[in-house]
């Protein structure tokens, strides 16, 4: 593959961009391809060298780079119409309407512009309904680039995970691992009457991906109805992708008290939301105390990317696509790891895959889940398949980054550049598509 033109932009962006990326994750070694356009499931990269996209934006792209028509023609018309306003339209009360029928937990809807500021506005919110300041988050778990989550260590010891962080700030946040029944209870124990809210993903996507263990969600459920804490779903990449319309918490069977989204949502624009019942989410300004607000808010041509998007997903088998892709690769690929590389694990459910580089795995694997970690306590594989952030950072990272993932590049497949992000199917991959991506992993694993 011929990557001049790429590393030319690459050359130029660094001196104009710090790192020469947007966003840190894009900053592949030794330098990233640019982008010229997506083509259905594949990007073309300015060289003209083309990959399956499994990226598809880190998790916004329902449909990969081949919007329905219908998405398509609402975009062009909003944009046609003039961007946006600062005075509400209409299509903002169809996407909150929406999203109020279909996900379990939600009346009420506030739009915003990204997911961080989603968490950013949903942690205010706890702060104030509940007027407690002490917020837990999940290890490893992601919840943008915020002050109150970037946060590392444990319940009694913990401060910022980035430079610019007070100390202060760190304090009020308390760390637990994910998928850990006693730390929980500790942390309530230690500091119940001032915890505002657990705000965790229902799965771990931005950590390998490590799905909850039976009970976990409920306990987390439990925990924080006793000791009037909210709970609080960070379902920014689960949301209208695994459950489907429904979200993650429709899927598992728990209603949390506040919801974060983002991505999906959008329809590939820029998009975060906060959803939950009208008692709770009326606390915003102007109807309640707490200060939320945003220029770009509900913006005309998000909210109807967001609102046709999913109105077609609604109409249409666009969850059964992808989640059948999905449940195929992550079949196949336990296969050839079966063959190739048993000690791997290979993580995911709905549309979501990743092969996690896992050290140590067990001799046999009969009865071992058959398309994706679930945390069977069953499964022959369960005492060796990570549990929480701790056990995925563990895994064989740098073979990940440095050797699997150029391999695959090299095969024409575009994944998540590292360990911890989650890739993702698209309904415009095919099944071709995924029998190509198998092949490439046959050959890069
Ligand atoms: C992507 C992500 C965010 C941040 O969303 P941005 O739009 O990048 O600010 C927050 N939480 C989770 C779970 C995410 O995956």
């Amino acid at each position: 593959m011929n990557h001049d033109r790429s590393r030319d932009l690459y050359d130029r962006a660094l001196s104009a961009i710090p790192g020469g990326v947007n966003s840190s994750v894009r900053a592949i070694r030794p330098y990233p391809f640019f982008v010229q356009r997506g083509d259905g499931g594949h990007v073309v990269d300015a060289d003209g060298n083309r990959y399956l996209d499994f990226v598809n934006g880190y998790g916004p792209l329902l449909y990969g780079h081949d919007l329905p028509d219908q998405v398509q023609a609402a975009v062009q018309s909003a944009v046609s119409e003039g961007p946006m306003y600062g005075a509400p339209t209409e299509v903002e009360v169809d996407l909150a309407e929406f999203v109020a029928r279909h996900v379990p937990s939600v009346e009420m809807t506030r739009f915003v512009n990204s997911g961080t500021e989603a968490t950013v506005s949903a942690v205010r919110l706890a702060r104030g309904y509940t007027g407690r300041d002490k917020i837990v988050v999940m290890q490893g778990g992601y919840h943008g680039a915020q002050e109150s989550t970037l946060v590392e260590g444990d319940v009694e010891d913990h401060g910022p995970s980035t430079a610019g962080i007070p100390e202060e700030f760190a304090e009020h946040t308390l760390p637990v691992p994910f998928n850990d029944f006693d730390a929980i209870h500790e942390a309530f124990e230690a500091h119940g009457d001032d915890i505002a809210a657990v705000l965790t993903e229902p799965l771990l996507g931005n950590s390998g991906i490590v799905m909850p263990e039976d009970g976990y969600l409920e306990t987390l459920r439990d925990v924080t109805e006793d000791r009037g804490a909210l709970l609080i779903f960070d379902e920014v990449i689960t949301g209208f992708r695994v459950g489907g319309l429904q979200c993650a918490q429709g899927k598992f069977g728990v209603t949390p008290d506040v919801t974060t989204f983002g991505k999906i949502v959008g329809g590939g624009f820029p998009v975060g939301a906060i959803g939950g019942p009208a008692e709770i989410i009326e606390e915003f300004t102007p109807s309640g105390d707490v200060f939320q607000s945003g220029t770009f808010s509900g913006h005309p041509v998000t909210m109807a990317a967001g609102y046709e998007s999913l109105k077609y997903a609604a109409e249409n088998d666009v969850y059964e696509h992808v989640n059948e892709l999905g449940e195929k690769l992550r079949r196949d690929l336990t296969e050839i790891i079966h063959d190739q590389a048993p000690q791997y694990t290979v993580a995911g459910t709905d549309s979501m895959f990743k092969v996690m580089f896992t050290r140590e795995g067990p001799d046999a694997t009969e009865g071992h889940c058959e398309a994706g970690c679930e945390q069977r306590p069953d499964c022959p594989r369960y005492d060796y398949c990570p549990k929480n952030a701790a056990d995925v950072a563990d895994c064989d990272t740098e073979r990940w980054e440095r050797l699997f993932w150029p391999a695959m590049k090299e095969r024409g497949v575009f994944l998540t550049p590292n360990q911890f992000e989650s890739q993702f199917v698209s309904y415009a991959h095919t099944e071709e598509d995924v029998e190509t991506a198998l092949d490439a992993y046959r050959e890069a694993l």
